[in-house]
């Protein structure tokens, strides 16, 4: 693997994509879950993409080198990111386990479980989900009812996770799991790595809207689970697990989702094409567009360079993910509006086919990684100063809550 250092590393990065975009087909091909049919090729096509990054240096540009990172800064792998954008890169299967999952471990995790784990992650030999959400506890994570039982050095874990993008690819996945009901809620949580494949897991595809599959309902029947998979220690859970949820607004917030939906310049490009740009009420939802598209982008500065001054970012990436639903539902809006009629037409082979799909894909931006009414909670409370919302069960141990009692 060659070692890069800071100096010319943009340089790099640049003329490497330029050379392999095209000898892969990464530009032209879409590489997201959405649409996708075949996934054993889909999934093929991502391996051999992140492959390629780990052994050109291009994986885990500021992770550890002693993990098989490049033991760059995060400045580096901000223009990596930045660089990557005018390519498709088929990249969709590592986006929670690179994203979320692999800096939980480096974070909380131990020596051996770094040793382990983080090499085949970076490669892309093993994939990896977040599974946090349960059917009757989503924005209120805390309540979750899935358990786990310590039993010899085994923990021994129950329950149902629903939502879990991408489990159908993966082989590796941390959980959380209510370890003691007899704390506060937030208190009786550990956070586990969890085999996939190990007896007792059960994945059920769910079907959407759009005719896509991409989440999961995963169920645990007495699924065993080594002591030594405990990730940050047994009852931290809750704070492991708010690790994982920073990483995963502002990435949701700043770059990656920007790409999920038309950009102004796309549509205004088109508005022209089609003789509308003259058009003066087009004119002013484009320029709408356009600006959310700015605040987005200086909102995505503000988290960068909070980051490169070692800082974590605050709510700006709460700000970011929200502006970030209202352009996207804008520009499906706008995009299904230019297609007009053609927009009906069903089927990522053409043109017009795909607007159908993204308008019925859009609304899940605002529950992923935190719904609108819950961003607009945390801005009130952390940007207005309003008072904190009531909350009653805090203190209360979890066993005592109302039809909480776990398994
Ligand atoms: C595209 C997508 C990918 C996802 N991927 C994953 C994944 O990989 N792993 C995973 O674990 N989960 C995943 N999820 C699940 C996601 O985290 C949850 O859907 C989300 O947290 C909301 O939870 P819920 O669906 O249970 O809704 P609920 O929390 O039940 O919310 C229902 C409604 O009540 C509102 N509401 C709830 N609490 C409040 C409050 N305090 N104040 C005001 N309004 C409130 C919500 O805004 C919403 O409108 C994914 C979801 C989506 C859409």
């Amino acid at each position: 693997m060659p070692e890069h250092t800071e100096t010319g590393f943009e340089e790099r990065a640049r003329a490497w994509l330029a050379e392999q975009a095209p000898r892969h087909g990464w530009a032209a091909q879409g590489g997201r879950d959405r649409g996708v049919r075949d996934e054993a090729e889909y999934l093929k096509r991502a391996k051999e993409c992140q492959a390629l990054l780990f052994d050109n240096g291009f994986a885990g540009i500021s992770w550890p080198t002693e993990y098989g990172g490049q033991g760059l800064g995060i400045r580096e792998q901000i223009l990596f990111n930045v660089a990557s954008l005018d390519y498709d890169l088929p990249l969709g299967p590592y986006i929670i386990g690179l994203g979320m999952c692999g800096p939980t471990v480096l974070a909380v995790g131990t020596e051996e479980q770094k040793q382990r784990y983080i090499r085949p992650m970076l490669r892309g030999e093993e994939v990896w989900c977040q599974l946090f959400s349960e059917p009757g506890a989503g924005s209120d994570v805390a309540g979750l009812s899935s358990r786990a039982v310590l039993d010899g050095d085994e923990w021994v874990l129950n329950g149902q996770k629903i939502w879990t993008s991408g489990a159908q690819y993966c082989d590796y996945g941390i959980v959380i799991a209510r370890t003691d009901p007899d704390v506060p809620k937030h208190k009786g949580i550990t956070m586990f790595i969890l085999d996939l494949h190990a007896p007792g897991v059960t994945l059920r595809r769910i079907t959407q809207i759009d005719g896509g599959a991409h989440f999961n309902e995963v169920f645990f029947d007495d699924v065993r689970i080594p002591a030594e998979n405990v990730l940050g220690g047994v009852g931290n859970g809750w704070l492991a697990a708010t690790t994982t949820l920073a990483n995963e607004r502002v990435s949701l917030g700043a770059v990656r989702a920007m790409n999920d939906t038309p950009s102004a310049e796309d549509l205004i490009g088109r508005a022209r094409e089609m003789g509308r740009s003259d058009d003066p009420v087009l004119r002013q939802k484009l320029v709408d567009l356009w600006l959310q598209e700015r605040t987005v982008g200086l909102l995505g500065d503000r988290i960068t360079s909070a980051i490169l001054r070692g800082q974590t970012p605050g709510p700006e990436g709460s700000v970011a993910k929200l502006v970030r639903t209202d352009h996207a539902r804008l520009s499906a809006r706008l995009g299904a509006e230019l297609a007009g009629p053609a927009a009906t037409a069903w089927g990522r082979g053409s043109d017009d086919g795909q607007w159908a799909a993204t308008l019925l894909f859009v609304p899940s931006l605002s529950i992923a990684g935190g719904t609108d009414e819950v961003l607009r909670n945390i801005i009130g409370e952390r940007v207005l100063g309003l008072p904190k919302e009531p909350q009653v069960d805090r203190d209360v141990p979890f066993r005592e809550l109302t039809g909480k009692a776990g398994r």
